[in-house]
């Protein structure tokens, strides 16, 4: 009989010029560099992808959420690379006895397009979650320019996984 548990993440934000002319940092998402005039205001590296699928493995596991893991209060997290969360979150579905059947993601961004880069952004998820690529998908949105989104001020990410168990 298998055990079957679904989790939701989201993630925003807020998107400046790329330093020095502002506060942004260089736009990651899902790991993957994407050249951008714009990136994330964040104490860590601002991967809203990653924290976005890391929340939903930790919320499928009925995990602390990726804030009280990772305090943005914490030095250690300043500047750190998000896929250390998400390897967290991987390693605690393996200990859990669960295993990652399937993730899908919406990346809602205006600018830039996101299709060149799904193909690095799914290698690389697979890559770090120890998972075949063809369990991921990842869609990627505009906000229609409107609203924050639209106006190019935030990015924003929903994430859903699907984990299978063995029940005792
Ligand atoms: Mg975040």
């Amino acid at each position: 009989m298998s055990l079957i548990r679904v989790g939701h993440g989201y993630d925003l934000h807020r998107l400046e010029p790329v330093a020095p002319a502002g506060a942004g940092r260089p736009l990651r998402l899902g790991g993957i560099l994407i050249p951008s005039d714009r990136g994330p205001v964040s104490h860590s590296d601002g991967d809203a992808l990653l924290h976005a699928i890391t929340d939903a493995l930790l919320g499928a596991l009925g995990a602390p959420d990726i804030g009280e893991l990772f305090p943005d209060v914490d030095p250690a997290n300043a500047g750190r690379d998000s896929a250390d969360f998400l390897r967290d979150a991987a390693r605690r579905t393996r200990e859990a006895g669960m295993r990652l059947t399937s993730l899908d993601a919406t990346v809602i961004l205006q600018r830039p397009k996101l299709a060149p880069h799904k193909p690095a952004i799914r290698a690389l998820l697979a890559e770090l979650l120890e998972v075949e690529p063809d369990i991921i998908n990842i869609k990627g949105k505009t906000g229609e320019q409107i609203g924050p989104v639209g106006e190019g001020r935030a990015v924003e990410v929903h994430a859903i996984v699907a984990l299978v168990g063995d029940t005792e």
